[in-house]
């Protein structure tokens, strides 16, 4: 799937321009990351909170990805608002499955996200 490139924010094929940076999208497979296999771990409903889980992850370098669901059908029991989900590295997941339970402990979280 394409993503931009100033948030990092991932998009389904048919979306070509970011509507929150306004930038191109880039196809994913001109990056190195067409190799590694990524896992859904997290899942928040507004970028505020996805966007402190970016800065927390790359903080410990751990890779992610933003998967944006806003374009596709919402299951009932993906609850009412939460569309964004958090996909890392397979060979990252513990680790980070590992800080976001320490963040939600500690309080940085602000919403309760729901682990996938
Ligand atoms: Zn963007």
């Amino acid at each position: 799937m394409p993503f931009c490139p100033k948030c990092e924010y991932e998009y389904k094929d048919s979306v070509k321009v970011c509507p929150e940076c306004k930038v191109d999208l880039i196809d994913e497979m001109v990056q190195d990351t067409s190799e590694t296999e990524y896992i859904e771990l997290y899942m928040v409903s507004n970028r505020m909170e996805a966007d402190v889980v970016i800065s927390l992850l790359t903080e410990h370098n751990v890779g992610c990805l933003i998967r944006d669901l806003r374009l596709f059908p919402v299951l009932p029991d993906f609850g009412r608002r939460a569309r964004l989900r958090v996909a890392v590295p397979k060979s990252q997941a513990q680790e980070a499955l590992k800080l976001l339970k320490e963040a939600v402990e500690d309080g940085a979280l602000t919403e309760q996200g729901r682990f996938l």
